[in-house]
């Protein structure tokens, strides 16, 4: 590491060597230390959801009333994400560097977790400024971008990561300069089903009309749910099933799947799932005939859009991942539109 630039341009010039940065693997933040996994009991389909999310590097989309543990396995996403190949880690680094807070080693090789607050401005999320700096889904470069309780968030915000979430960049246009900054996040968000978040709730009352519960649902555009590629209810559990319930799976567990999953996408493709585009997705996410039917059967029904219809084939290649399958069958197209159910309403 070089304490100036000076010593950089000696370095590059022969003159000195500087010494190598060495990543202390005992300083990274152990396993232990993460909330764990198994502290979430119950929900199957959320816990599901997550670990695809993790393995596929697919956006998320969580809805349920406050409490439910929304926030508590967001909290756990980071326990489970692969480890960051070296070109990530460079990466990830580097745009950290640019931002406020600046790079520091013991971040080297962690995947960002960034959850800025929903009364948050469009230069703070997407960047911005006379002299351009990195926003926030940029910081979560190669990382998470969480997003609580989405539909607070301003419209005109969130419909900025709508480009990103596509092409993986952000282009900020000032006066004086042009600058493209990456900014390959992971979408991970939550919501509650109306605005008092009690809609469906088994004890508390709701008194939100179905008029109220649309308009707060509109404050998420189409062209935006349309980018998102899991969604699933995290409905609340009675009291009592969960003194009885068993601890689900650890996090250890979890992630020694995921860590299998991602090897075996960027042994393929040299990339997660998520991020397979145009001939790429036809190439490795081939259904087999009857999948094939019953997905064309559900575009039609559903009146899904071509992104849509890409991103539930995508989906469905983590489900056949994680069956060993090569072709992706029935059973994970199905799904992988039962993880779309929330989306299309
Ligand atoms: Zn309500």
């Amino acid at each position: 590491m070089a304490a100036t630039l000076r010593e950089v341009c000696e370095h590059l010039m022969g003159c000195i060597v500087l010494p190598t940065p060495v990543f202390d693997p005992s300083a990274a933040v152990p396993l232990e230390a993460l909330f764990d996994l198994a502290d979430v009991k119950g929900q199957m389909m959320a816990r599901l959801a997550l670990e695809l999310a993790a393995a596929g590097g697919h956006s998320l989309l969580m809805q349920g009333t406050p409490g439910t543990g929304k926030s508590m396995l967001a909290a756990r996403l980071a326990g489970i994400l692969p480890p960051m190949t070296e070109q990530e880690s460079i990466e990830s680094a580097a745009v950290a560097s640019l931002g406020k807070q600046g790079f520091s080693m013991k971040a080297w090789g962690v995947r960002p977790f960034r959850s800025p607050h929903h009364s948050s401005s469009a230069a703070a999320l997407v960047g911005g400024g006379s002299d351009p700096k990195p926003g926030e889904i940029s910081l979560a470069h190669h990382g998470v971008l969480f997003l609580d309780e989405l539909p607070e968030f301003d419209r005109k915000v969130l419909e900025n990561l709508r480009e990103p979430l596509e092409s993986g960049v952000i282009q900020l246009s000032r006066v004086a300069k042009q600058v493209t900054y990456p900014a390959k996040f992971q979408l991970i968000a939550a919501m509650n089903p109306c605005p008092c978040g009690f809609f469906g709730h088994p004890t508390r009352a709701c008194h939100c009309t179905p008029n109220v519960i649309a308009r707060y649902k509109e404050r998420l555009s189409g062209p935006l749910m349309d980018r998102i590629d899991l969604c699933c209810d995290v409905p609340t559990i009675p009291a009592d099933d969960l003194m009885t319930l068993e601890p689900g799976e650890s996090t250890k567990v979890v992630r020694e799947r995921v860590v299998l999953l991602r090897s075996k996408q960027l042994d393929r493709q040299g990339m997660p799932n998520a991020h397979l585009q145009g001939k790429a997705i036809d190439r490795y996410c081939v259904p087999s005939a009857e999948a094939k039917t019953i997905l064309m059967q559900a575009m039609d029904k559903l009146g899904l859009s071509a992104r849509a219809y890409h991103r539930i084939l995508k989906v469905a290649r983590t489900l056949a991942d994680r069956t060993d399958a090569d072709l992706i069958q029935r059973e994970h197209v199905l799904a992988a539109l039962q993880f779309r159910r929330g989306l299309s309403q």
